[in-house]
């Protein structure tokens, strides 16, 4: 094999759809081993089997991030399995918005564990591979929602403008190790997000505004993802804003 990212081991959270999935396709069609975590075991097996029926190298591990335990254990099996770990992918995310007053607090808290929690413990649980490394990389996805605010979004806005936080304050104390940290800010994107979302007015709109123009798809921020990994070890890209042209 020839590719670019060869002699990369990549762990990328939310595997299982939208972002996640397109950037562990796109990173093993780069020559990436990829670990595939989330929750729907059923959906990282087929995904795992469509990269090795591609010529790639992937393993299912179904995990909740939120889960420490688990998440040990997924960093564990990730380096037993192909010998180290190189590349962080930090997608698994939730985005449940709601006007304030009526917001469910336990929405709140959800996006609060799974980005923001959810995010620091998988990084913090990687670390240690990645400083016994040659080089590693963490990538985080937050949001063009904390630059272009709207309505409805504030607790989910808080939460990736926390993973933006989070990120540059690691990269400042992971730099001398050789690990660089880059946040993807994706604009709207096609993907299972608004599935989730509870209140049932914003649900619309939200499903409303992805079809009002040729949004964003998950190969899209896939590439910028790869980007990132695939610059020279000097080259650090701290942070990627990609939006859909017709958002203006
Ligand atoms: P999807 O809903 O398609 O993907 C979200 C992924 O996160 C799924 O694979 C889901 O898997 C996983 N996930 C959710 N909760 C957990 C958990 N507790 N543990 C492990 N995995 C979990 O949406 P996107 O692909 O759009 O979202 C990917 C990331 O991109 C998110 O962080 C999102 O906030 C961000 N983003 C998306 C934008 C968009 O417009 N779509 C714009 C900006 C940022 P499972 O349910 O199987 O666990």
């Amino acid at each position: 094999a020839t590719g670019e990212l060869d002699r990369t081991v990549a762990l990328v959270t939310g595997a299982s759809s939208g972002i996640g999935a397109a950037t562990a396709k796109t990173l093993a069609a780069a020559g990436a081993s990829v670990a595939l975590a989330a929750r729907r075991a059923d959906r990282l097996e087929t995904l795992a089997t469509a990269i090795e029926d591609n010529g790639g190298t992937a393993l299912a591990i179904p995990t909740d991030v939120t889960d420490g335990t688990a998440v040990e254990e997924m960093i564990e099996r990730t380096t037993e399995a192909f010998g180290g770990l190189d590349a962080l992918v930090n997608n698994a995310g939730v985005m449940l918005p709601a006007p304030v007053e009526r917001a469910d607090p336990d929405d709140w808290r959800r996006m609060v564990e799974v980005n923001l929690l959810g995010t620091m413990n998988v990084t913090r649980a990687v670390l240690p591979a990645l400083r016994a490394g040659d080089g590693g990389h963490v990538v985080a996805l937050s949001s063009d929602a904390i630059q272009s605010p709207s309505a409805r979004f504030g607790a989910y806005a808080a939460t990736k403008a926390g993973v933006v936080a989070f990120a540059d304050s690691l990269r400042a104390e992971v730099a001398d190790d050789g690990v660089r940290v880059t946040v993807v800010e994706p604009g709207v994107t096609d993907t299972e997000l608004p599935d989730q979302v509870t209140d049932e007015g914003t649900k619309a709109d939200v499903e409303t505004l992805v079809a009002s123009m040729r949004a964003l798809d998950g190969e899209d921020v896939a590439a910028a993802v790869r980007y990132a990994l695939t610059r020279p070890a000097h080259v650090s890209v701290d942070r990627l804003t990609v939006r859909p042209t017709d958002a203006g």
